[in-house]
């Protein structure tokens, strides 16, 4: 009896090829390649979708990887997860017609997710450095940011030259962790989340944080007691990490950051998650 089902299953899927049932058969063809060659899925889903509008035909699904611990940029939100980056993909994926799966990681996995062919992309807040550029492209930058210094607010901590021989929390494997590894005698303590650095600072277990501005305005609001030193650490970019020698996915996000920026949605979405002061 059930054989006989699958049988006219079938027999229906191989009749009606180009209407519904192809189109979940594409989708599967296209979720199982999206993680290495986004080019195939595209052309893919193109040769199958005869009937489909120029917008569907570019088709297939994008695995972005994140670090959702880093708001405004990510973080959960009655577990979905939001944030000016995870905006600006939805925007990138609608404009490329194509379907978005966003998974959550920590931050120093999310390379390797990249190289492995797990994820297309990562959009973390991730800087822009020489070292990551070995083994990611990057897109075209879509923000400014800066590593700052979050210290106690009645502390002796005045400028990042106060760090000398102290503990630092950092979020490992980030642009402060590496920063945080040349002050002298500086003893690094790692941690998985920012958010965790920054209480240590509160119960007295490290001296000052070095983390990215946006993020450490979020966590000195949630912790009393805190500041940012007014002198930044270092200023960087951020920008959308794709699989080495892509190029075909990069100049496609970069044309859509483009139009993002050109009509004002990069701003609004900016100006949804970070309030001016
Ligand atoms: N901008 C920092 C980096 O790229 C931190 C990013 C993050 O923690 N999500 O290393």
């Amino acid at each position: 009896m059930k054989k006989s089902i699958i049988t006219i299953a079938a027999a229906v899927c191989m009749a009606a090829v180009l209407t519904a049932c192809g189109g979940s058969q594409t989708k599967t063809e296209t979720t199982a390649a999206a993680g290495t060659e986004t080019t195939t899925a595209g052309t893919e889903t193109t040769a199958a979708g005869t009937e489909t509008t120029a917008t569907e035909a570019a088709g297939g699904k994008l695995v972005m990887v994140t670090n959702a611990e880093f708001p405004p940029y990510e973080f959960r939100e009655n577990n979905e997860i939001v944030g000016i980056d995870a905006d600006i993909a939805r925007a990138i994926a609608e404009k490329l017609g194509m379907e978005l799966e966003i998974q959550d990681m920590a931050f120093d996995s999310l390379i390797p997710a990249i190289q492995s062919g797990k994820a297309d992309f990562a959009a973390a807040g991730m800087t822009v450095n020489e070292d990551r550029k070995k083994n990611v492209d990057f897109t075209d930058t879509y923000a400014e940011a800066a590593q700052v210094i979050i210290v106690k607010e009645d502390g002796d901590i005045v400028s990042p030259d106060d760090l000398t021989g102290k503990k630092i929390g950092v979020q490992t494997g980030t642009t402060g962790d590496i920063y945080a590894d040349d002050i002298e005698n500086g003893d690094i303590q790692r941690f998985n989340k920012g958010m965790e650095a920054v209480m240590s600072l509160t119960q007295g277990k490290v001296d000052a944080v070095i983390i990215d501005r946006e993020p450490a305005k979020v966590f000195i609001k949630e912790n009393a007691g805190l500041k940012i030193l007014d002198e930044a650490f270092t200023e960087e970019e951020y920008a959308i990490a794709i699989k080495k020698d892509n190029w075909e996915l990069v100049n496609k996000f970069n044309s859509a950051i483009k139009e993002l920026k050109e009509s004002g949605e990069l701003q609004k979405i900016v100006d949804k998650y970070i309030t001016a002061e």
